[in-house]
């Protein structure tokens, strides 16, 4: 509380008390959500329980889920694989530093990691969140060429309609637009802004598409240190799907004109569009990886950002000699043991089948959004369906429709989506879609 801030006996416990509010009207008042108002926030549900691929609220609804808690909850709520590893490692220790410490379950994710990811990426720094490992990433790459004598290249190229997270320099380059950058245009650095890939991910690949890219690496590639991208899936900036061709030459331009690669998996990562990272549609690998969201199964907050052997000694040569970033929280030996018990499920494999047949369902019971008047478009791609509306819905009074047909589904803009835990059986994936059609046709 603060000093000059009169205290009125009565409100000073008047929580504890627990007799003014309760809980959904305590949280409407006193508690930010993501992307919310504080003054008109909205509605709010309160879970009470998580198992399974079903999310129990506390008005005792019983709630298939669409989401995956933002693409992260894969295995399914109340895992007892990922359990016993956070048992066993609250039992062992929670956290130590990682300034001069090391253990084994951040040695267990790095080795794991770096088995999976992509030819040529050799150095993992974990980050604590997704954000912060794309503000790792960029600042890699900044690094890199101040240390090769290049200052002048410390600007980022990033397509349109790109989503990397809410700090500074990751919202320097998600779209300007639905990333608001009008709102923070004296403190963000300007970053250099391509149209968004247009060619379909399953259609033929179109020159026209590569152009626009083309022309800012010629013009600026001097100044510039990175393009980062989400590979194949734009995810938060609209749900958009590209060809593969889009993010060969991609690739390529960067090799020729001295520019690295950041492909930010964090949605993307671990199986979601088919493939276990959306680079291998491209037969690419990058320079710098962003990893987050589903590493430790949706239970806590763990990213990586893993690079290059080139991109790290580049780094660390000449003054200062070491790379200026280390949270206190870096290495989180329980988010490690739990990714470690979510990537040796995922290692399993039962993910490929699980994904091949979402898709393969989605693809055949969303197709009938397709003739609702509201529909713009229809697309699916591993384990995402995404139905597109022409005018924005109203997310309140979607959201109260699933929630009475039983689903958790939470759209944004003109985006209906679900992206459900890899779990999911055929049956409860047909409520999803059946609940999106159901939905998309009375509103
Ligand atoms: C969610 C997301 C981020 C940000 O991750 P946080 O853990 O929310 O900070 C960055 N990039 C992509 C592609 C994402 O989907």
């Amino acid at each position: 509380m603060r000093q000059n801030k009169v205290v009125n006996s009565d409100q000073s416990n008047k929580f504890t008390n627990g007799y003014i509010l309760n809980n959904i009207e305590f949280d409407k008042q006193h508690i930010w959500h993501p992307y919310t108002s504080a003054t008109n926030p909205l509605p709010c549900y309160e879970v009470v329980g998580a198992n399974g691929v079903e999310l129990t609220l506390a008005t005792g609804e019983v709630l298939i889920d669409g989401m995956s808690s933002w693409w992260a909850a894969i295995h399914g709520y109340n895992h007892p694989v990922l359990n016993q590893a956070a048992h066993e490692q609250i039992d062992a220790f929670s956290h130590v530093m990682f300034g001069g410490i090391t253990h084994q379950p951040a040695i267990d994710v790095c080795k794991t990691l770096l088995d999976m990811v992509p030819a040529g990426l050799q150095r993992v720094f974990l980050a604590d969140s997704g954000s912060v490992s794309v503000e790792v990433a960029i600042k890699m790459a900044i690094q890199y060429w101040a240390c090769q004598g290049r200052p002048e290249k410390s600007r980022i190229v990033s397509p349109r309609n790109g989503y990397h997270g809410d700090t500074f320099a990751a919202m320097s380059v998600c779209d300007p637009v639905t990333g608001m950058h009008s709102l923070f245009e004296s403190v963000l650095r300007k970053q250099i802004f391509a149209p968004a890939p247009q060619t379909r991910f399953d259609h033929t690949f179109s020159e026209d598409d590569i152009l626009p890219m083309e022309e800012l690496f010629e013009k600026h590639h001097s100044e510039m240190a990175a393009l980062i991208l989400e590979p194949i899936v734009q995810g938060a900036g609209g749900m958009r799907m590209y060809h593969p061709e889009y993010l060969k030459r991609c690739r390529q331009l960067c090799d020729t004109y001295d520019v690295l690669l950041i492909c930010d998996e964090i949605a993307t990562g671990f199986g979601r569009t088919g493939k276990l990272f959306a680079c291998e549609h491209a037969g690419i690998s990058p320079d710098i990886m962003c990893l987050g969201k589903a590493i430790t199964g949706g239970y806590m907050t763990l990213a990586a950002t893993i690079c290059t052997e080139d991109v790290a000694l580049g780094v660390c040569q000449g003054e200062p000699g070491v790379f200026m970033h280390g949270p206190t929280y870096m290495g989180n030996p329980l988010a490690c043991a739990v990714a470690n018990a979510s990537l040796s499920l995922i290692n399993q494999n039962h993910w490929q089948e699980q994904v091949a047949n979402i898709e393969q369902q989605l693809n055949v019971e969303l197709a009938p959004c397709a003739s609702l008047p509201n529909v713009a478009d229809v697309r699916v791609l591993g384990a995402i369906g995404v139905v597109e509306t022409h005018t924005p819905v109203d997310v309140a009074a979607i959201q109260k429709l699933f929630v009475k047909s039983g689903v958790w589904i939470r759209p944004f803009g003109t985006r209906v989506y679900v992206m459900p835990p890899y779990v999911i059986s055929s049956q409860q994936l047909s409520r999803l879609s059946h609940a999106m059609y159901s939905a998309l046709k009375v509103l």
